[in-house]
């Protein structure tokens, strides 16, 4: 037996992360794409901006939702953008998914006050191969004594190191039971032994042409060595996790950061 339609709204609807959403929420039978919002795109239809094949206007702003029937909808905006954006859903009893980067942990708190009468989740990183890359990661960490991580990306990342490599060390700090000092007494280049992350652990960045995104944690001990990575090839790596949010966040009270709690972790 089906349910009923989940009826979506995007934010950012035409930028790059927006207008992919769109189109993967038009894949799925469950899901029903009926509003997307961009600002600077307004008054244009969305298929000849985007190329998503869905005939629908690109909307101002989220109050020109009001009077639709929106079950949730998704941003991926800017974080000044998302968190006028998340006041309108939280007023407007709207649910939440929000992938865009840049909230802090003030951010956090105030959308916990807000989220009341609908839910809201909130993911740094929506590709399910990343969540369980940093859960494995803790799990492991008790059981090494040394532990670094590695993160590569494109040549045309402007920050170093990515987010995902920062909450991973932070969440490995936290995992970590002892570690060894480093026995590095001199660097003859400066920076040979990467940047120093959360807790001391090293965070090294490589930036490449050719590559996307792709995070490695190495673990090591006595005799042995436990290498966990994760690679993301293209933006599409991102939609398993942003459906299944778009799908699970009724059932997720108020605000879930993360989505650990949706894959049962
Ligand atoms: P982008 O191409 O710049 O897209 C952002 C879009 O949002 C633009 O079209 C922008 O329009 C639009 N926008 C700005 N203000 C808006 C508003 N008030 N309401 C609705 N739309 C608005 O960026 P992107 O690469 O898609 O990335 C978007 C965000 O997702 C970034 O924060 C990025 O870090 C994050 N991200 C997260 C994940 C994850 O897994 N969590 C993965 C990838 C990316 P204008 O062109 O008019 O400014």
């Amino acid at each position: 037996m089906t349910g009923p339609l989940v009826r979506v709204g995007v934010f950012g609807a035409a930028g790059r992360m927006g207008r992919i959403v769109c189109q993967a929420v038009l894949g799925d039978p469950g899901l029903d794409l009926v509003a997307a919002v961009d600002p600077l795109h307004a008054g244009l239809d969305l298929r000849p901006v985007t190329g998503v094949d869905v005939d629908l206007p690109i909307l101002p702003a989220p109050e020109a939702l009001d009077g639709l029937d929106v079950d949730v909808v998704v941003d991926f905006t800017a974080a000044a953008a998302a968190r006028e954006n998340l006041r309108w859903c939280a007023e407007a009893r709207v649910h939440a998914v929000v992938g865009t980067t840049g909230l802090d942990d003030d951010d956090l708190d105030d959308l916990r006050a807000r989220f009341r009468a609908s839910n809201c989740l909130v993911a740094p990183n929506f590709a399910i191969g990343a969540v369980l890359m940093m859960r494995l990661a803790e799990l492991a960490a008790p059981w090494f004594s040394s532990v670094e991580v590695l993160e590569l990306h494109h040549d045309a990342k402007v920050d170093a190191p990515s987010g995902t490599s920062l909450l991973l060390t932070r969440r490995l700090a936290a995992a970590a039971t002892e570690r060894e000092d480093d026995a590095t007494a001199v660097q003859v280049l400066e920076g040979a032994r990467g940047a120093e992350g959360p807790g001391g652990i090293p965070i090294h960045s490589v930036r490449l042409r050719g590559l996307v995104a792709h995070h490695e944690v190495l673990l090591g001990t006595t005799g042995q060595s436990l290498t966990i990575r994760h690679d993301s090839y293209d933006r599409s790596s991102f939609m398993p996790g942003v459906l299944l949010a778009v799908k699970g966040i009724a059932e997720h009270p108020g605000l879930t950061v993360g989505l650990d709690a949706l894959l049962g972790l």
